[in-house]
């Protein structure tokens, strides 16, 4: 649903990314935040982006819908812990330089340092073993939606206008649909 991922948002690397411009609430929807681990309602702000390399706005890509957690404002089907990819890349480097620093002989002049990297690489090695092993399984999305109706407001959230029925309710006070 989220048209953000097309280009980098605003939670990647600054580099590149997209300016959104312009927000409007146009529609809202019951959902499951990631974030909040919870039932929440989610609100799609429509936005003009442009798309921008070292800040400068070179590529204007149109009208966008971002779904955000009207809680915690994230995007609600994305997981805020660290991607563990990351982690596991951590732990192979943590596990290099153990092996690395027992491989090498000795340096007379810095003995304490290489003893640091010893005994401080396979500690933390284990402790991020340790953690990866015991981070909690998430909730699994598809399983956590189920728990989720359909959102059933006769009233537009944002403006309190009746709203209208039809395959999609919408206000005609504010524009919002209903999904
Ligand atoms: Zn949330
Ligand atoms: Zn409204």
């Amino acid at each position: 649903m989220s048209g953000g991922r097309f280009l980098a948002d605003d939670d990647m690397l600054l580099i590149h990314g997209a300016y959104h411009f312009w927000p409007k609430v146009v529609a809202f929807r019951n959902d499951f935040c990631l974030t909040c681990q919870a039932p929440t309602r989610s609100i799609a702000v429509r936005t003009f982006d442009v798309g921008h390399i070292f800040w400068v706005p070179i590529l204007p890509v149109g009208l966008w819908k971002h779904w955000r957690c009207a809680k915690c404002a994230q995007e609600p089907h994305t997981s805020p812990t660290t991607r563990p990819f990351f982690k596991w890349a951590g732990l192979c480097i943590l596990v290099l330089l153990s092996i690395t620093f027992w491989a090498a002989p000795l340096e007379t002049s810095d003995v304490w340092i290489s003893w640091l990297f010893r005994l401080g690489a396979p500690a933390a090695s284990v402790g991020l073993v340790w953690h990866l092993l015991r981070a909690p399984k998430r909730a699994s999305l598809r399983q956590a939606m189920k728990s989720v109706g359909p959102a059933n407001d006769a009233i537009c959230p944002f403006c309190q206008t009746p709203l209208m029925a039809g395959a999609r309710w919408f206000c005609p006070g504010c524009g919002v649909t209903r999904y």
